[in-house]
């Protein structure tokens, strides 16, 4: 028999090799098996481990020691004050990304005739924070991914908000359907995390790089030869979409990673950067 601290102990090296934070994610995996929160671990280091809980705990180590990212062993990602489903199909959600529902909380209106659209929203859990922080607002959301529409919506479900779902790529649905945007909408947000790393990047991963990149779907990650594939689409989209709604004031933010503030610049003619808290150019926000 194990106790809680002989577990912590025993993978102590080894998941210091792959991790930034070791000790909290051992902590954190123990605490999946056992069904218990955090801080009971860090109480209770001398409870033992029945032998099936042993068992469990083994095959998760091991799984996180071959590079698979915490979340994806446990379904769960927070982000923001919100805990969210994710699976292989959905990209695990970001601190950085929080940035982006910040900013475009405060450029919404709290008010019907604002529609919030998220773009390629995966978990959901951009859509769904803003859903859950302004009541007044319609939310739209796609994804050209089926399956990560599925998780989405039980995130939707498990946080009590109401959005419309449509599948397909970038704007192409709505374009579409054009019907679905409320008559009344005088300001369009779009938050869009769409895939933008560079797949040359994306081809050298190491075999266990930090972040767990392998294990996330390609799809929402590859941004093709210099990551901006997917950005350059939608200014077109967005473009034939003010066309249909001449009156719209739309906002578009995207986040991207350090480095592709010029190639933006150029995609996108109004437009400001915001940097993370990390202070790097994380956010474009372009008006049209
Ligand atoms: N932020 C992610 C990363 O660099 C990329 C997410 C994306 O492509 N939208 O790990």
């Amino acid at each position: 028999m194990l106790n809680i601290s002989q577990v912590l102990s025993q993978y102590n090296t080894k998941i210091k090799k792959i991790s930034r934070q070791p000790d909290l994610e051992s902590q954190l995996i123990l605490a999946f098996v056992l069904k218990k929160p955090r801080s009971y671990i860090l109480a209770h280091t001398d409870s033992e481990l029945s032998k099936q809980q042993l068992s469990i705990t083994t095959k998760l180590f091991a799984r996180r020691l071959s590079g698979e990212p915490l979340a994806y062993l446990t379904g769960e990602q927070e982000f923001g004050e919100l805990s969210f489903k994710v699976n292989k199909y959905t990209l695990i959600p970001r601190w950085e990304t929080e940035l982006m529902v910040e900013q475009a909380l405060s450029l919404a209106h709290n008010s019907t005739n604002t529609t919030i659209l998220d773009i390629g929203t995966g978990s959901g859990c951009i859509a769904i924070t803003l859903a859950k922080k302004l009541p007044q607002v319609t939310v739209i959301a796609s994804d050209k991914s089926a399956r990560a529409l599925a998780v989405a919506k039980i995130n939707a479900t498990r946080h009590e908000v109401k959005i419309t779902w449509l599948t397909g790529n970038l704007l192409q649905s709505l374009i579409k359907k054009i019907n679905l945007l409320p008559k009344n909408t005088k300001q369009l947000i779009t938050t869009a995390n769409l895939p933008y790393v560079p797949s040359a990047y994306l081809k050298n991963l190491k075999s266990k790089d930090k972040i767990g990149l392998k294990f996330e779907p390609l799809s929402a990650l590859n941004g093709g030869s210099d990551g901006l594939k997917y950005y350059r689409e939608l200014s077109k989209q967005i473009k034939h979409l003010k066309n249909l709604r001449p009156k719209l004031i739309i906002t578009v933010l995207m986040e991207i990673q350090p480095g592709q503030v010029g190639a933006m610049q150029k995609i996108f003619e109004h437009n400001f950067i915001i940097k993370d808290l990390a202070k790097k150019d994380r956010l474009v926000i372009a008006n049209f």
